[in-house]
């Protein structure tokens, strides 16, 4: 049987153009503890300088080993395939590879794979090739249909993937064994390669599906004990890679704590697997003191990266779990950890979704719920969670509505938890970095199903002039539901609250941005009667040139009006609004081309829409805008809104609003 096996693999190894053939690794004997019970064969026969009887005796080490235990596979024997990941796996037979949702259909990466092939010119592209995002479904594919093809073919590709991407030093050189022949002279291409296929954040990607794909493989006869010892000696060499290179700060380094604390739970026989184990729990129980907020916001500032960074902690304490050593995380980690749950289901709304702040995509409802299923098993106690994790059948809703998170600059008003429900969510917060964006003082409004002013998203990351074309679009300032000053991004971000009232019938927040140099935005926001908003902007300081109020429009039907300055949409999903702008004297409406980016490389086009006022001289130029929610597309309410103090001052504010049939509504505050 095995002979016939080894033949085949002969055969089609024979047909490819790119075959590679795994060497047996002896170095691996070096790496792994061989004093470890069940190691006692591997050591007899690599002392007798049996080396490839030693490899033999480690493969069925590993296949017969148990008691590591991951939470990505609970049960090997009852794994199945999605359609997607089947599609995937059988793409990949043909190197047609899932790299990103956002480039689909997928590209072809060619007989001989080219692992340096860049279709588009976006760096997630080429970085995302090197996570292998089609080896996990090539191995369930492999489980579910016993097809030898698949694990040949995964074999195959794993070893052409080291025989390419050959693994450098930190001074250019290649290091000791990453491919036929070290130290090549001049390969500048493979020096570029080196910051894509080894950048961290795809090498930590790879350390944490690799002990998937080693699970799901390592029964078949292409899994040989050459793969095994060429496998152990990428993976470590991935690990060590991490040890001297984690990223500085932020998620990246999460996500690869993490994954070391993964690898050195996995693969317990390297004898460097409690020093990889012990600084991913040391790093996570730090990092979640620096990168969340004491108000429970991860400090990015983009509730997609929070949201990972949630699962991230989860994940560490899932690993600790099932392999014992849960009390590696005290207490208040995972108090923070409910904390950042908590901040979430603050900022998202009645269906699960999320805002679009920063670089944030929208989640779905399904993702989310699969989120509170996982994180009510680790906060059974809280019953805020269960609700949502049972779409409301258990557990009750949080007592609070409007809620502030003073420290990370996220305020919610909101007049209650169902999707019928009123609620707008501010972002006004510190300087944070890459994720997030320029936004200070934006917002999102929900009513009755669905969002009004939703952000405009991320849409693409970084790479060529084109891309960053993109890139810079949908991320200025202008491109968010606040102010600008001569069209230009925000400055300096860093918002500070002047007021926050949740209570009662008018709630306010007033937050200031020295936004400019020379120029201050000062943002006053009313909830009137949990049904609509009232949001004054004044623009402070010395600067003279144009003042932009900046409102993103709703997609569909709507019709404005110059005369009167306002915007009424007209869809039919019962989810309308009317906003009207009251300005200085000249003021002038300015409608151009808007878009906004559920998802990577997806957008949709809608109306930016700007007020525009000159500021002439050091007084301030101020605006009143009236936001009101409402469900039928034909209801057009008058409104009228005018300062009564006439001036601005630094303490305080009045004006006067009607809406509609509402009754006149005197709006203050003194600060
Ligand atoms: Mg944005």
């Amino acid at each position: 049987m095995k002979r016939i096996a080894a033949f085949t693999l002969g055969i089609l190894a024979a047909l490819s153009a790119y075959a590679q053939t795994p060497n047996l690794r002896t170095e691996v004997f070096d790496m792994i503890d061989l004093d470890r019970p069940g190691m006692e064969n591997v050591k007899k026969l690599h002392a007798e300088g049996q080396e490839a009887e030693a490899a033999e005796a480690l493969l069925t080490y590993y296949k017969t080993r148990t008691g590591v235990r991951t939470p990505d596979i609970p049960d090997i024997s009852k794994v199945k395939i999605s359609e997607a990941d089947k599609k995937m796996a059988d793409e990949a037979l043909e190197h047609t590879f899932f790299v990103h949702y956002g480039y689909q259909p997928s590209f072809n990466y060619g007989e001989d794979i080219d692992w340096k092939y860049w279709p588009v010119k976006d760096n997630e592209l080429r970085w995302q090739l090197h996570r292998h995002k089609w080896f996990t479904p090539m191995g369930k594919a492999y489980k579910v249909t016993s097809d030898e093809k698949y694990a040949v073919e995964w074999t195959k590709q794993y070893i052409d993937w080291i025989r390419k991407n050959p693994y450098l030093d930190d001074n250019g050189l290649f290091a000791e064994g990453a491919g036929e022949g070290s130290l090549r002279p001049g390969l500048e291409g493979d020096k570029e390669n080196m910051r894509f296929a080894w950048r961290p954040l795809e090498v930590s990607h790879r350390l944490q599906d690799q002990p998937q794909q080693f699970q799901l493989f390592i029964g078949s006869p292409a899994f040989t004990a050459e793969f095994l010892t060429e496998f152990l000696f990428n993976y470590h060499r991935h690990a060590e890679h991490i040890m001297s290179h984690y990223s500085k700060s932020g998620n990246h380094l999460l996500f690869e704590a993490q994954r070391m604390l993964y690898a050195g739970t996995f693969f317990p026989e390297f004898k460097r697997a409690a020093t990889w184990r012990d600084s991913g729990i040391e790093i996570l129980n730090r990092e979640i003191g620096v990168q969340v907020y004491d108000d429970g916001a991860q400090y990015e500032l983009c509730p997609h990266y929070h949201l990972a960074a949630i699962n991230i902690f989860i994940k560490a304490l899932e690993v600790a779990d099932i392999n014992g050593f849960r009390n590696s995380f005290p207490q208040s980690y995972i108090d923070t950890v409910e904390k950042m749950i908590m901040f979430y289901a603050n900022i998202s709304y009645p269906d699960y979704t999320n805002p679009c702040f920063s670089d944030a995509k929208l989640v779905s409802r399904k993702e989310m719920i699969n989120n509170f299923r996982n994180w009510t098993k680790v906060f059974p106690e809280n019953e805020a969670i269960r609700y949502w994790a049972t779409e409301g059948r258990e557990g009750k809703l949080p007592d609070n509505l409007s809620i502030a998170y003073k420290t990370s600059g996220f305020f919610v008003f909101r007049n209650g938890w169902d999707e019928k429900s009123v609620q707008m969510i501010v972002k006004a917060g510190p300087p944070a970095f890459w994720h997030c964006q320029p936004d200070n003082g934006t917002f999102e409004i929900w009513y009755n199903g669905k969002p009004l002013f939703q952000d405009s998203g991320a849409y693409v990351y970084a790479g060529d002039d084109e891309v960053m074309k993109w890139r810079n679009w949908f991320r200025q300032t202008s491109a968010h539901n606040t102010l600008t000053f001569n069209g230009k991004d925000i400055e300096t971000t860093n918002s500070k609250t002047l007021l926050w009232q949740p209570e009662g019938n008018v709630q306010i927040l007033v937050t200031e941005n020295q936004s400019y140099a020379k120029l201050k935005h000062r943002r006053s926001v009313f909830f009137v009667d949990g049904k609509y908003f009232v949001i004054v902007d004044e623009a402070i300081g010395a600067a003279k040139g144009w003042v932009n109020l900046n409102y993103q429009m709703p997609r569909g039907k709507s019709t404005n009006s110059r005369e009167t300055m306002h915007f009424n949409t007209e869809a039919d999903n019962g989810c309308n609004m009317k906003l009207q702008c009251f300005g200085p004297e000249g003021m002038s409406m300015k409608k151009e081309e808007g878009w906004q980016s559920p998802k990577y490389m997806t957008k949709n086009k809608r109306i930016k829409a700007s007020f525009n006022a000159k500021k002439e001289d050091g007084r301030p130029v101020r605006f009143i805008t009236v936001i009101v929610p409402k469900e039928e597309p034909g209801d057009n309410p008058k409104i009228t809104a005018s300062f009564i103090d006439q001036n601005f001052n630094q303490n305080s504010l009045s004006l006067q609003v009607k809406v509609g049939k509402n009754k006149k509504k005197v709006l203050k505050y003194t600060l």
